[in-house]
């Protein structure tokens, strides 16, 4: 079969896989993929880090494959069309997100809930996703970036920009938002929160007085640690942190009828607490991944919003030094890898 392709594509490429959890990603040589029917090719420009790459490397998510190429936040220009594309062109810039493939016809598909697809594929855990010089994406699950972000800059909308979405509408429509953990998720829900008139407290790690300037810059009213009780009562909190002893630290913050939204994908386990915290309909739910319709809706309000992330570039050979970064708290706003400098590997 003849597919579509730009001339010059090299037969290998540089990936950084998983091969066994706990251990550091390993820099692979692996032949550039071919894109099966219905998919694309994509030479990646840009893919952020993040906290559930953190989960998938650490062996906490159970389902992911082995090998794989980590990375569910890329930002790429197509190379080469599979067999019935018909959404993109070679050269467009597209984004992939989380959500790699669904079944279509299970109830949760069917409904308009294929984030909860149990046959959903997830980039970076299932596939191989953006941790490389090259990727597959299935051309249905990718969107068009619009040209207000440059790519690095656009990355961290396709996961902390999606979820944080995502976790913002499971909060409600209120107007004393609560964010606990101030990395990449919170710094794009904070501008959103803001930009929609809402009042924003920030709760960071104990002493974290960086991440508070941060989070008042960017327009929280009140920031603090997670210790710490907020000036006055929220209507609702969102966790971005995954510590399970925050949920009880947040019910406590929010007023009778307030949600606490868990928007991790793993979390360390939550402390008994009283009922009394509880009581009040008080309400503690997840988010779990994302849809399309989310991706489309998050984008267009961003654009709106004007919205900027705050980025650390890393080269894509030093991705273990980006996961540390991540892990250690130690990054304003998102890290982001980016292709390594001079040549891309060769034929
Ligand atoms: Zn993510
Ligand atoms: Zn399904």
């Amino acid at each position: 079969m003849n597919l579509v392709r730009v001339a010059g594509l090299p037969a290998a490429m540089l990936a950084l896989r998983l091969h066994r959890p706990g251990e550091p990603l390993r820099t692979d040589q692996l032949p550039v993929p071919a894109p099966g029917p219905g998919q694309v090719l994509l030479r990646v420009a840009a893919c952020a880090v993040c906290r559930t790459d953190l989960h998938v490397v650490d062996g906490e998510l159970p389902q992911a494959r082995l090998p794989i190429v980590p990375g569910h936040e890329i930002v790429g220009r197509v190379v080469c069309l599979g067999e019935g594309v018909g959404r993109f062109e070679l050269g467009a810039r597209v984004g992939v997100p989380w959500l790699g493939w669904t079944c279509g016809g299970c109830g949760y598909c069917l409904e308009g809930r294929e984030n909860l697809c149990r046959k959903a594929r997830f980039t970076g855990c299932h596939l191989d996703g953006g941790f490389a010089e090259y990727a597959l994406a299935d051309e249905r699950f990718c969107f068009a970036l619009p040209e207000l972000w440059d790519d690095a800059s656009a990355a961290p909308l396709l996961c902390a920009g999606l979820i944080g979405q995502r976790s913002l509408r499971a909060a409600g429509d209120v107007q004393r938002l609560g964010l606990y953990g101030f990395g990449a998720a919170a710094h794009i829900a904070a501008q959103v929160a803001r930009f929609e008139g809402r009042r924003v407290f920030a709760f960071t790690r104990p002493g974290d007085r960086a991440a508070q300037d941060f989070a008042r810059e960017l327009g929280a009213e009140w920031a603090g640690g997670s210790d710490e009780r907020p000036p006055e009562e929220l209507d609702a909190a969102i966790l971005y942190a995954p510590v399970g002893a925050l949920v009880p630290a947040a019910l406590r913050s929010v007023a009778p009828g307030g949600t606490v939204v868990c928007a991790g994908i793993h979390m360390s386990d939550i402390p008994s607490f009283p009922y009394a915290l509880l009581w009040g309909e008080r309400v503690v739910r997840s988010v779990a991944n994302l849809t399309r319709r989310d991706g489309e809706e998050f984008l267009a309000l961003a654009q709106r919003v004007g919205l900027r992330t705050e980025i650390q570039c890393f080269a894509l050979r030093d991705a273990n030094q980006a996961l540390a970064r991540l892990r250690s708290g130690r990054l304003r706003g998102a890290a982001v890898l980016v292709p390594d400098p001079g040549p891309r590997v060769s034929p």
